[in-house]
């Protein structure tokens, strides 16, 4: 390893919020121009999150050798009844809530989302209540779970996941939860007080998945890994119920002597960080790399694909973290882009 240590640029954490308050709150605006891969991202985000924690499926493995309802009803024995909320995720810089709406509430119970743009936030609060996950009654949802979306205003530099409510008060106005619509069969079998979902604003929270994606460039190292450690206190630890970290985030080329690289982008005074740039933070952060995907199915004439290898390292605390990394565009790609709008330079970062 060389010893002279390469300084980065790091994110201006002011300024970028400030660009996000002037793009519109839609899911073209906060994927730059790029709503279109949306659907691919979402099936990508959920085949990679029941892969890599497959005890949050609905559906029996096949290796089961029982009927599907008896390994239903063992499975919400084990959930602790019916109406239960008992499996949560935390949606880092969730934008309007794409991400909640379509890879998190469909597969787990609960989800909190972090953005510090209030204006996201409060069409993310307004979309929710015709959220598919949120509009299914108990009665209909895979595990008769009643499911809930909460919203906390705040950058992640300022959040403990653990304390979302506490750690969040005070940076824009306080949204009420979304919980999915109540049904006479449920409320009639749910216990007082399990209605409403598990842990709302009870403190501390504990995580089955903390879920960051294309926000991570707006953290400096230092603030990355502060965040990190903090995410990681707030994971689920119970028997073989493990929380995980989900990073999945824009890429861009090492040098070209293989060193890592790191861009900064004027325009919303944020950092792009190469694979090598990733996987060291992770390391300093002393997580352990365990699954590593390339999100395919993105328009090709703008992606390519790149094939990332799983790591194991040392994981000197006990959480693991898991990766996925957005395809970096070709360059070619790169003419067609910019005459197209400057907006969707977002998401296609050079490399
Ligand atoms: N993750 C969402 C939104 C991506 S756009 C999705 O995939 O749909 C990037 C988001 O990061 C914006 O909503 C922006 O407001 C948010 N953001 C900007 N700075 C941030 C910070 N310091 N901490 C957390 N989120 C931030």
């Amino acid at each position: 390893m060389s010893a002279i240590r390469v300084i980065h640029p790091n994110p201006d954490v002011k300024r970028g919020v400030e660009y996000w308050e002037g793009v519109p709150s839609t899911v073209d605006g906060v994927l730059g121009g790029f709503g279109h891969v949306s659907r691919a991202d979402s099936l990508g985000s959920r085949s990679f999150l029941l892969k890599i924690l497959p005890r949050l499926s609905s559906i029996p493995p096949a290796s089961y050798n029982c009927s599907p309802e008896e390994w239903l009803e063992e499975r919400l024995e084990r959930r602790g009844g019916k109406g239960k909320s008992r499996t949560r995720a935390l949606d880092c810089g969730a934008g309007v809530g794409r991400v909640s709406e379509h890879s998190l509430l469909p597969i787990v119970d609960e989800v909190h989302l972090v953005e510090p743009v209030e204006k996201f936030l409060l069409e993310a609060k307004k979309l929710s209540t015709q959220w598919a996950p949120l509009t299914t009654p108990p009665s209909s949802s895979p595990f008769r779970a009643r499911k809930a979306a909460h919203f906390h205003c705040s950058t992640l530099q300022d959040m403990d996941p653990s304390i979302p409510y506490s750690s969040c008060k005070g940076k824009g106005k306080q949204i009420e939860p979304t919980l999915s619509v109540s049904d006479e069969e449920a409320s009639d079998e749910v216990e007082e007080g399990e209605g409403r979902a598990a842990g709302s604003k009870e403190e501390p929270l504990k995580f089955d998945v903390v879920w960051c994606q294309w926000c991570l460039q707006h953290l400096s190292d230092k603030d990355l890994i502060a965040f990190l450690h903090r995410s990681k206190a707030a994971l689920k630890d119970e028997g073989d119920e493990k929380g995980l970290i989900v990073v999945k985030e824009n890429v861009c080329k090492e040098e070209e002597d293989g060193s890592e690289h790191v861009w900064y982008d004027d325009e919303d005074h944020s950092i792009t960080r190469s694979t090598k740039a990733y996987e060291r933070v992770f390391k300093e952060a002393g997580m352990e790399i365990v699954r590593c995907d390339v999100q395919q199915g993105l328009p090709e004439e703008l992606f390519t694909v790149k094939i990332f290898k799983s790591l194991r390292t040392i994981d000197r605390f006990s959480g693991v973290g898991y990766w996925i990394s957005i395809p970096r565009m070709f360059n070619h790609a790169k003419t067609r882009v910019a005459v197209r709008s400057i907006s969707v330079r977002k998401m296609l970062r050079r490399d």
